[in-house]
């Protein structure tokens, strides 16, 4: 596959979830090799783990001086077009949530089109298992003989609305935008209060949000999908493992998943080049 950038500007606008304010984000065609960029002002953070601040509830990214929320769904999108350059153009420090979910990302950077470039984007085939375990809590990266990137995710929320949901599927872009795109994130109306005074989910409402009560879903329109949640949860892996900025052959299992060992996952497979093999199609 070679690198891949958009075919023209494309725009965002709306509330943003966790600070609550009016977003509005540009996309950018950027040369080959030149990696996805987040600009906030005059501040510009080139992509990549080094660069992660925070993943209590969402992906950061920060340089010292800014932090730039939520990072994941956007490049969710982004990594299931095969883009590699971009340049991000943010005027407030977290992307819109839109729907809650990555499909309007989707969707919009599809109608402007994605261009190929000349220089190739690397595949990291993954020869080592590696598991990063918290609790009962796991998310492991291991080899896929078939060179196919698979993802079983699974979770077990003792809320009734949620329970044991479980979800495999083999990632390609038709999947990801039929199956994975669509489901929205979600969150606990018991929580609501509580994630309000520490600055969160300032901007949730039920047109970005499931909102989960003590064993229903209060949305009017309920799910997009009977597993709607452990679908979010793929999306969100997506968004995390996307950060390293390649193509995967491998199989990556986890049972509630979050970003924080996504995040761990991903540095310790960067910390030994014999975990993977890198090629270009
Ligand atoms: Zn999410």
């Amino acid at each position: 596959m070679r690198e891949k950038t958009i075919k023209e500007e494309v725009q965002f606008s709306g509330i943003s979830l966790h600070k609550g304010k009016i977003s509005n984000l540009k996309l950018k065609p950027l040369p080959e090799n030149s990696g996805i960029v987040f600009q906030y002002r005059n501040h510009k953070i080139p992509l990549s783990p080094n660069v992660v601040v925070n993943t209590n509830m969402a992906t950061s990214i920060g340089n010292g001086e800014v932090e730039i929320f939520t990072i994941e769904h956007l490049m969710s999108a982004v990594w299931s077009l095969g883009i590699s350059n971009l340049l991000v153009e943010m005027d407030s420090v977290e992307p819109p949530i839109l729907d809650g979910s990555s499909i309007q990302f989707l969707e919009k950077i599809e109608d402007v089109g994605v261009v190929e470039q000349e220089s190739r984007r690397p595949i990291f085939i993954i020869e080592k298992e590696i598991t990063i375990r918290e609790g009962d809590r796991y998310v492991s990266i291991s080899p896929n003989r078939e060179g196919k990137f698979s993802i079983y995710s699974k979770i077990d929320f003792a809320n009734r609305a949620i329970g044991v949901q479980e979800f495999s599927i083999d990632i390609d872009l038709d999947s990801y935008r039929k199956e994975i795109a669509p489901a929205r994130t979600f969150g606990f109306l018991q929580d609501f209060e509580r994630l309000k005074s520490q600055g969160l989910a300032l901007g949730a409402n039920l047109d970005n949000v499931i909102a989960v009560g003590e064993s229903e879903i209060v949305n009017p329109e309920g799910l997009r999908f009977q597993n709607e949640f452990v679908r979010h949860k793929i999306l969100d892996t997506i968004g995390d493992l996307s950060i390293i900025g390649v193509d995967f052959v491998a199989n990556y299992r986890a049972f509630a998943s979050s970003h924080k060992l996504n995040h761990k996952l991903i540095q310790k497979l960067l910390s030994d080049k014999s975990n993977y093999r890198v090629e270009y199609s």
